[in-house]
């Protein structure tokens, strides 16, 4: 029995010696990710399932190939989800939202990666609220998809891309301002990235919003109003400006954006953002047309609670 026990065992490992190198390293990546499974054991932070690859990120591949592309039609103007096979077109022949009808927008267009829920939004509080910041570059990979669709848009030489700044408080807070943490990832990964140039010294907030709860829609815009400035007239004069942000609620605050960036002369400004807020149903879109359009501090400022209980599942 001994014998024919060390037969197959002498067996089994020839086997693995004569193989390629590809099934080795398989074999190591798996013991190494065995070892480290036992050594720093952990959940992924947005499903719970026990984390058995070596990565920066705490989050599940699952997780991860589950943030889908926004799919169906949307707006040409504002990237809102469309639910009229009839959609009016604008007069470049192109589908509009009611809103984007009857407002034009400060913005040429804007376009975003993926829906504002589930995982993907899960994945941007983490970075921003859990100071996870290897989701940055997962969230650039996303955003640098979002900036391709504009790229055939942008003029030869290219786009200034301003990231929205945060108040120099939140970003003592903060640390870091997650916009333009994304920028920097999905410009490494570009392949036109010489013809994004990012600019973060020009445009500030020159105050702190508070938050937008309670108010009206005209309270909310005045909320707004002279939150930003550009500092540098010069590095967005005459050029066209590339705004980049985390979410897409409403687009007041790209809106603010895309108003003051043009005063100060640029030309035209885009919008590319990693996660976009979607109409649910087509009764939705009368409800919030009928309501109120600009709630973006409200999604970025109340989420106090969610901050807390981010920060305990993180544990700090
Ligand atoms: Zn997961
Ligand atoms: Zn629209």
């Amino acid at each position: 029995m001994a014998g024919i026990s060390i037969a197959s065992k002498t067996n089994t490992l020839q086997g693995i010696s004569t193989r390629p190198a590809l099934i080795g390293r398989a074999w190591a990546s798996h013991i190494a990710g065995s070892l480290f499974a036992v050594l720093f054991p952990s959940d992924c932070r947005i499903c719970g399932a026990p984390l058995i690859k070596i990565s920066r990120l705490p989050v599940c591949c699952e997780c991860v190939e589950h943030m889908h592309r926004i799919a169906g039609h949307v707006c040409a103007r504002c990237g809102e989800r469309l639910f009229s096979p009839y959609a009016i077109d604008d007069p470049e022949g192109e589908p509009r939202c009611g809103l984007c009808r009857r407002i034009e927008p400060a913005f040429s267009r804007a376009v975003a990666y993926g829906s504002y829920e589930s995982g993907l939004r899960e994945l941007i509080h983490l970075l921003k609220y859990g100071g996870v910041r290897p989701a940055a570059s997962v969230l650039g990979r996303m955003l640098g998809e979002a900036i391709t669709t504009l790229e055939p848009l942008f003029p030869a030489e290219g786009v200034v891309v301003v990231p929205v700044p945060l108040h120099r408080t939140k970003f003592r807070q903060r640390g870091f301002n997650q916009a333009e943490l994304i920028a920097r990832a999905a410009l490494k990964l570009s392949p036109s990235r010489e013809r994004l140039h990012l600019c973060t010294g020009a445009f500030e907030r020159k105050r702190e919003t508070p938050s937008q709860i309670g108010l009206t829609s005209h309270q909310r815009r005045e909320n707004l109003r002279g939150a930003f400035a550009v500092t540098q007239t010069e590095a967005v004069k005459g050029r066209e400006v590339l705004v980049v942000d985390d979410v897409y609620t409403t687009g007041a605050t790209v809106s603010e954006c895309a108003k003051v960036l043009r005063r100060a002369g640029a030309t035209k400004v885009w919008v590319a953002t990693v996660a976009r807020t979607l109409k649910v149903s087509a009764q939705h879109v009368e409800i919030k047309t009928g309501n109120d359009n600009d709630n973006d501090i409200e999604m970025d400022e109340h989420s106090e609670a969610e901050q807390v209980a981010l920060a305990k599942a993180v544990g700090i």
